[in-house]
């Protein structure tokens, strides 16, 4: 593999690729900042995960290199999401070429071929065996499988260096799947394509269907049809209201989850036997209780995000809302990062409303416009990180703010003393500064507080120190952390009964459930401005806005929290400790904290969250359990087919 290009090359690169028509604007920014900041998912996987989820979160790590050869199909599907974009072009061999060989140059290891329909390119054959040549390890195809359907294609395809062939089904029977598909024989064609792509013995053959109202009573049968054709690894597409879909279709296609959630149980049960790989695409969360492991990787959102990045980033510079805002939010997996999160964050920046904000002093103002948007909000805490306590004082000293609260995180080593009277909260996060801050001769005064930033290791070292926390009381403040990826959780976090444990020996447990600590807690501070997600003009930057909401903004409570009288209070649980730990930790509480009788069962809750949906209006309902709310009830006509 030829060395990495320079940001500048690259970037004249991608206008050229913008020009030939391989690109649209949008991924040529994604794919630039991507390698502007070099953000690598290449750690190691905890031990402590099984193998199916090992393998899962290693795809999302995958560095893949999405290459859409043509822009027209030979099917008319009803559900298309990319039908504004087909005008029935395809794009010249060499510019494909250019592009696949600068995914190699950029350490990309998968590629994966697409269009509209990428097999009716002329030469799709060559650019499946220049992928070879360059050097990817694993080549797919995301295809419906008619021109496999020629067997001298389909040898072809893997003579050239096919590895993997996606294959979009959408049913069972040629009824339900023409029909979908707008297209007769599709379900023939496709069904031979599998098994001439299968009888090649090269190519792993896998499946995607888009639920929606014509299929999803039959999900489980279909899951078992393609199971007895081999086939083991689904991808189950939820409906975006963009496209045809949306525009033409609506009305028969898009369904109420509530209506669905018993078909999709049994899928999802059946899934679960050894060797099937059952994943789901913008599934909404709350519907996965009982099957947290079907949750989608949190990644993905920012894929979502780079598909309409001129749109989002148009927003944040000017305010001028995303050319799909309107009705189709309520149908939008996006809705809760985006309109639900990044509209009030622009918002509480340009009014200098953030109660709580965040620098790190060791961190270079990306310009002076960034450090008036952050010295204009109205904080009632600043959290300042340094290396040392005279880098926090003079950092608490240039940002007078007038403050209620002031928390300082210090390295290992530095000295906490040094700004007693400056700072109100002392952040703990190693065992080190456990053992200074807290035992250390002198400790702390005990009217200051200290936050520990929650690992097992210092959960334990607590445990071990039960008269520490007598004495410190609610001035010791236990804080779960959020992690990028789910192995941060298995790696570092304490369990449920562990921070039980830390609430019974007297310690506020801070951006805990109230079901969870059995005790009062401490929110999360969120919504809060980190210094670090501004951009030299000031505005919010895009993808460390995404990246703030997967770490931080990214929580999640059980359909069953409406009924908990906590609901108006809580900010659920982190997506990751969730997809851990499962949603059967909330246990929904009366007004005396005592668990309700029903609290877990999720059939009950579905019901009640019929009766609660006629309650409640749909804004309502929204706030209360989280972004991803349930699909709009807005047409109830029968499946057609
Ligand atoms: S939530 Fe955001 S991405 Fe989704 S339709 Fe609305 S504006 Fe567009
Ligand atoms: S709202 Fe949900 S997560 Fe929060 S305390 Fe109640 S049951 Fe627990």
């Amino acid at each position: 593999m030829s060395s990495p290009p320079d940001t500048d090359t690259l970037d004249r690169e991608m206008q050229r690729l913008v020009t030939q028509g391989v690109l649209s604007r949008d991924e040529a920014a994604a794919l630039l900042d991507a390698t502007r900041s070099g953000q690598s998912r290449s750690e190691a996987l905890p031990s402590g995960m099984d193998d199916k989820d090992r393998v899962k979160e290693q795809a999302a790590r995958d560095k893949r290199h999405w290459v859409r050869t043509t822009r027209v199909c030979n099917q008319r599907c009803t559900f298309c999401l990319d039908s504004m974009n087909q005008d029935g072009t395809r794009i010249e061999t060499a510019a494909l070429k250019t592009y696949i060989a600068l995914g190699r140059r950029l350490g990309r290891e998968r590629l994966i071929l697409s269009g509209g329909e990428a097999t009716v390119h002329p030469e799709f054959l060559e650019l499946v065996r220049y992928g070879r040549e360059v050097g990817y390890d694993w080549i797919q195809v995301v295809t419906n499988g008619m021109m496999f359907s020629y067997k001298g294609f389909a040898r072809a395809a893997a003579r050239a260096g096919l590895n993997e062939a996606t294959v979009s089904m959408h049913g069972h029977t040629a009824q339900l799947h023409d029909k979908l598909t707008g297209t007769p024989s599709a379900f023939v064609t496709g069904l031979q394509g599998i098994r001439n792509l299968q009888a090649t013995g090269q190519v792993v053959v896998n499946i995607d269907i888009v639920l929606n109202k014509q299929n999803y009573r039959v999900l489980p049968e279909m899951l078992a049809f393609w199971f007895g054709h081999g086939i083991r690894e689904f991808d189950l597409l939820h409906l975006v209201p963009f496209g045809r879909g949306f525009d033409e279709h609506r009305a028969s296609l898009f369904f109420d989850l509530n209506d669905a959630v018993p078909y999709f149980r049994r899928a999802f049960a059946w899934a679960d036997q050894p060797g099937v790989y059952l994943w789901t695409n913008r599934m909404p969360v709350t519907y996965l209780e009982g099957f947290e492991r079907l949750i989608q990787e949190p990644h993905k959102l920012q894929s979502e995000f780079d598909g309409g990045r001129h749109n989002f980033e148009g927003w944040l510079r000017t305010g001028v809302k995303p050319d799909c805002w309107g009705e189709r939010c309520d149908y939008c997996f996006l809705e809760g990062p985006c309109r639900a999160t990044l509209l009030p964050y622009r918002e509480r920046l340009l009014q200098g409303e953030f109660a709580s904000v965040r620098v790190d002093s060791r961190l270079a103002w990306p310009g002076d416009a960034a450090q008036r948007a952050f010295r204009s909000q109205r904080p009632t805490r600043l959290r300042v990180t340094a290396p040392d306590a005279t880098t926090a004082t003079e950092t608490l000293k240039d940002l007078a703010f007038p403050l209620a609260r002031r928390d300082v995180a210090l390295a290992d080593g530095a000295d906490p003393t040094a700004l007693l009277g400056q700072a109100d909260r002392f952040v703990v996060s190693t065992l080190a500064q456990a053992h200074a801050y807290l035992l250390g001769a002198p400790a702390l005064p005990a009217d200051v507080e200290i936050e520990v930033a929650l690992t097992r290791e210092l959960a334990g070292w607590l445990l071990d120190h039960p008269e520490v926390c007598r004495a410190r009381g609610h001035r010791l403040i236990a804080a779960l952390q959020t992690h990028e990826f789910r192995s941060g959780v298995v790696d570092h976090d304490p369990d449920p009964q562990m921070l039980q444990r830390l609430a019974q020996a007297g310690v506020r447990l801070k951006a805990v459930p109230r079901c969870i600590a059995g005790a009062e807690v401490e929110p999360a501070d969120r919504p809060h401005l980190d210094a670090a997600l501004l951009d030299g003009a000031g505005h919010l930057d895009l993808d460390r806005f995404v990246h703030h909401y997967i770490v931080h903004e990214y929580r999640v409570k059980s359909l069953r929290c409406v009924r908990c009288a906590e609901v108006d209070h809580c900010d659920g649980l982190h997506i990751n400790y969730l997809r851990e730990h499962g949603f059967g930790v909330m246990m929904p509480q009366d007004a005396d904290g005592r668990p309700l009788s029903d609290a877990t069962s999720f059939e009950t809750l579905t019901e009640a969250l019929r009766e609660t949906n006629a309650r409640r209006s749909r804004e309502d309902l929204k706030r209360l359990v989280g972004r991803h709310r349930p699909e709009a009830r807005a047409q109830d006509d029968a499946p057609e087919v």
